[in-house]
């Protein structure tokens, strides 16, 4: 049976690259009638952050991408938290001492320390624990068995290392890079279960992808380097049959392709690299999210998709169905894909054009709501969402394009109308709100005829007259067909609004 997991460490708010990863795994699992595990990897406690688990779930919740098993969900593996699964990790560590593939190391952090001092070179500037410096340091291949023996006895804290074997290849078949090999010389001896008994991320990950069966492992290329030291540990527990097949997924880049795309491009470049807002405990600073920067869920995913893959066609615009139907691995490229904000306000300005105004209504009744505006008739509201939808690249510019529906424009863009105001203009509006006054017909195509006779009779061109009648209306230059405004707005509105531009 397919299952597939994503192991998230609960560091920070989450990159739209590991998002990504959650939708890959998604899609790979469902399109195969199998299981999507998320396990939360939280064996380093210096690097966790409280909120970060809660902000995890709550950002698959608003993608739609729902864990089959986790630790909100349960499920037959529990637990999914790595730091509650502490006592299953060290019987194999000491296994695989037992079996000579791990080895007991015992140096102080001073040890340490000078170590990366004395065995520094031009060529080698951090020098790791490996092939040749384990000879040199305080671990059970150096020290005899009694020695061994009477530290542990004493209480001596200490590590277990993979002993990385000399002058092998390791290679494996990655879903999308095909054929990927590694010589050992070039690894160093990571440790696997801490001084305080936690495993490290390398042990942690290969005990829980077997006992969990997870038969495709899906992760960001970043953890291509650690590939061998985890196939060396499937091989040495003894359980190369069961490993899962791996794909590596392409980096998410910098808008200009150099390097991988950060939280602090966001920052520089302003557009949001996290899922959702999210706000450091430590510094209480607010990293902008998609969500709130006003994507739609669904463009969010349709975007993320297209980082890296395709269907071979020129389709774009995929529902989260279609990407279950059309996802393939094979089809995801090796190379980084670039992030480009303005093609992701593109996907999202697509997915809000194509949403009916009911799917839009939640979204713009809370915008609507942040302005104190709360009354509203559905109906009017879904007639003024359809008017404006094709004018919103952002949710939140439902605001803007859609605030003056419901009350007169705070500011008027007066600047706009004076240069060319003249007299006759005046009388022009004085009459509009005369021949308004009057009308009993008030649709915009009424709206527009009774302006345009009236513009002839006073001999004026209607052009003119448009652009201050809309600014009077909304405030700017901007929004819908000004005669729909205004039919919309009713009668008193529309009155109301020349009156108090003319005053
Ligand atoms: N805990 C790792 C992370 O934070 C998981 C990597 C993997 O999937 O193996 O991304």
């Amino acid at each position: 049976k397919v299952r597939v997991r994503f192991a998230p460490s609960p560091t920070g708010g989450l990159h739209l690259g590991g998002v990504r990863t959650v939708l890959f795994n998604y899609l790979f699992a469902k399109q195969n009638g199998g299981d999507f595990i998320l396990r939360i990897e939280d064996t380093d406690q210096t690097r966790f952050v409280p909120g970060a688990e809660d902000y995890i779930f709550q950002t698959l919740e608003w993608c739609g991408l729902i864990p089959d098993e986790s630790p909100k969900h349960g499920g037959p593996y529990a637990p999914y938290r790595q730091s509650e699964r502490k006592d299953m990790y060290r019987q194999y560590a000491e296994q695989l001492v037992k079996d000579g593939y791990a080895y007991y190391a015992f140096d102080t952090p001073a040890e340490l320390e000078a170590m990366r001092v004395d065995f520094k070179t031009a060529e080698n500037p951090s020098p790791q624990y490996n092939q040749q410096i384990r000879a040199k340091m305080r671990n059970s291949l150096t020290l005899g068995e009694e020695e061994v023996t009477r530290l542990l006895n004493e209480g001596m804290p200490y590590v277990i290392r993979i002993k990385m074997p000399e002058n092998e290849t390791v290679s494996f078949t990655d879903m999308i890079r095909g054929e990927v090999s590694f010589h050992t010389s070039q690894v160093d001896d990571k440790v696997l279960l801490k001084a305080d008994g936690m495993p490290t991320y390398h042990l942690a990950v290969v005990v829980d992808d077997y006992l969990m069966q997870i038969s495709h492992a899906f992760r960001g290329e970043e953890w291509l380097p650690s590939a061998p030291v985890h196939l060396l540990l499937w091989k040495y527990l003894g359980w190369l049959e069961s490993m899962p097949q791996w794909a590596h997924l392409p980096l998410i880049l910098k808008p200009d392709g150099n390097g991988k795309l950060s939280k602090r491009d966001g920052d520089r470049l302003g557009f949001p690299v996290f899922a959702m807002d999210w706000t450091d405990p430590k510094t209480n600073e607010t990293t902008i999210g998609f969500k709130e920067r006003g994507f739609m869920p669904e463009a969010f995913v349709n975007l993320l998709a297209m980082l890296g893959w395709n269907d071979g066609t020129d389709q774009e615009i995929f529902t989260l169905e279609e990407l279950i139907q059309k996802f393939s691995m094979d089809r995801v490229h090796k190379g980084g894909a670039k992030f480009d904000y303005e093609k992701a306000k593109w996907f999202n300005h697509e997915w809000i054009k194509k949403s009916d105004a009911t799917s839009l209504t939640p979204a713009v009744q809370s915008l609507l709501a942040a302005q104190n505006i709360t009354e509203t008739d559905i109906s009017f509201l879904h007639t003024v969402i359809n008017l404006v939808k094709e004018r919103c690249t952002l949710l939140s510019d439902f605001t803007a394009q859609g605030i003056f529906f419901f009350e007169a424009p705070q500011q008027i863009d007066t600047d706009s109308i004076k240069p060319k105001w003249d007299e006759k203009k005046n009388l022009f509006f004085t009459e509009l709100i005369r021949a308004y006054e009057l009308s009993t017909l008030w649709e915009a195509s009424d709206l527009e005829k009774e302006f345009k006779e009236l513009a002839a009779a006073n001999q004026l061109k209607t052009g003119e007259l448009m652009l201050p009648f809309r600014i009077m209306l909304v405030g700017g230059k901007f929004g819908p067909g000004v005669f729909d405004i205004a039919a919309l707005i009713g009668k008193e509105d529309t009155v109301s609004r020349i009156k108090h531009t003319l005053s």
